[in-house]
């Protein structure tokens, strides 16, 4: 796939242990993956959930918080632990990642979109890997609430905007959009491409609630899909288990959902 510009999401499930610890073979399969990307001549931008469970970790809490203000909370002691991981471990691969901490207005405000991309921009000028999540003490919108959905599926198809991204990755849990919700329906069966989002699809596939460490849902990863395409930019869903499917992804390899255009010219077989 000819990409030039990637952003990268990674889920909470994908990150974080069913007992609600880092999942450290996953960072380290992401600094592996996104550095050689950049070694490549990639430009790279991973947008990372998991503050809410590495600070579980480091409070040794065992349930995820349901109230907004713990949550800001427990991200708020996470965030530090989060990125301090993946300084160490992109470090080994001689590569220095940059902490971006956004809100999702903003694309609303002309100003605040030109000082996030001449951030970005610069970040890659040096060769940085920007590592992005909400800054959940001024926005809570990325936060779980009671509904479960939301996590960093917009936000990413945000970065992705504001970086004119050829490609955003979606990492999660699942293999891809399937045509029924897998943890429910028995015969519900992964879709290789979308062409043509429409609002039917969005409607019909609400989604489960996700698992309880994974807040996104599927109705939220569509609507990113939906901005994206809108954007002419592609997305690909796929599983987050082994990060090195990144690889099989760009070498054009039949992996997850593909969300694209009918008319791109950015596709490459
Ligand atoms: P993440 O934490 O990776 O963002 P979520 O748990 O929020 O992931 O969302 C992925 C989950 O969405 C899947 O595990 C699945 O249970 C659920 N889901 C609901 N509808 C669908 C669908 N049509 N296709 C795939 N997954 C779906």
């Amino acid at each position: 796939m000819n990409a030039q510009r990637i952003v990268v999401k990674v889920g909470t499930s994908s990150l974080i242990n069913s007992n609600g610890t880092i999942n450290r073979s996953s960072i380290n399969g992401l600094a592996d993956v996104l550095c050689g990307l950049k070694r490549s001549g990639k430009e790279v931008v991973l947008v990372s959930s998991g503050a809410i469970g590495a600070g579980m970790g480091i409070l040794g809490l065992e349930r995820r918080p349901t109230r907004i203000p713990e949550q800001q909370a427990v991200a708020a002691v996470g965030q530090g632990e989060l990125i301090g991981i993946y300084e160490r471990r992109f470090a080994k691969y001689g590569v220095s990642v940059a902490q971006m901490l956004l809100t999702r207005d903003v694309l609303l405000y002309p100003q605040s979109k030109q000082n996030v991309s001449n951030a970005f921009q610069e970040l890659m000028k040096l060769n940085v890997i920007p590592i992005v999540n909400e800054n959940d003490t001024v926005s809570v919108e990325e936060l779980d609430h009671m509904t479960k959905f939301g996590d960093n599926d917009k936000l990413s198809a945000i970065v992705a905007e504001v970086i004119d991204a050829d490609l955003l990755i979606m990492l999660s849990d699942i293999d891809g959009f399937y045509t029924g919700n897998p943890s429910t329906d028995p015969n519900a069966e992964l879709i290789p491409e979308v062409t043509n989002l429409n609002q039917s699809i969005l409607s019909e596939f609400a989604g489960g609630k996700g698992t309880e460490f994974g807040t996104g849902g599927m109705k939220a990863k569509l609507n990113a899909a939906k901005r994206v395409l809108e954007n002419n930019q592609q997305m690909v869903l796929a599983n987050g288990k082994d990060p090195h499917i990144i690889e099989d992804i760009l070498a054009g390899k039949k992996v997850g959902t593909l969300f694209r255009n009918v008319d791109d010219i950015r596709r490459v077989e």
